[in-house]
């Protein structure tokens, strides 16, 4: 439609104001949906690399095309998780060891939130 509309206004080769020197790109309307239902439509250059997500316009969250497109597969290696990072440093049979021992001292109210420490400190009969 938009585009029939375009081609319309130079008719009698008149120029008018806000046409001047402008020359159109193709448009297409990319379709999106976001979480909560809400769908909209953004209007792009068809030269644009249209986006895989966008911000909903009502309520802000991602919203995913409606036309099929995929976001992209991230290539890069997954994050080394603290886990990982202890794994470097120590066997596992040491980590079940710490891990017993800390245990023990948490359970004891010796570390851990402060909270936990109350709690313990507090500890009633229950009835
Ligand atoms: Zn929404």
């Amino acid at each position: 439609m938009a585009e029939r509309t375009l081609r319309g206004a130079r008719l009698g080769g008149q120029s008018f104001e806000d046409e001047r020197g402008i020359e159109f790109a193709a448009r297409q309307q990319v379709g999106y949906r976001c979480e909560r239902g809400h769908e909209f439509e953004i209007t792009m250059s068809v030269e644009a690399e249209v986006p895989a997500t966008w911000e909903c316009p009502r309520c802000g969250a991602p919203s995913l095309s409606t036309s099929g497109i995929k976001p992209e597969e991230k290539a890069e290696k997954p994050a080394r998780t603290h886990w990982d990072m202890l794994l470097e440093r120590r066997s596992e049979k040491e980590l079940e060891d710490i891990l017993k021992e800390r245990l023990e001292l948490l359970r004891g109210g010796e570390i851990g939130p402060a909270h936990l420490h109350r709690a313990s400190a507090r500890k009633k009969k229950a009835g």
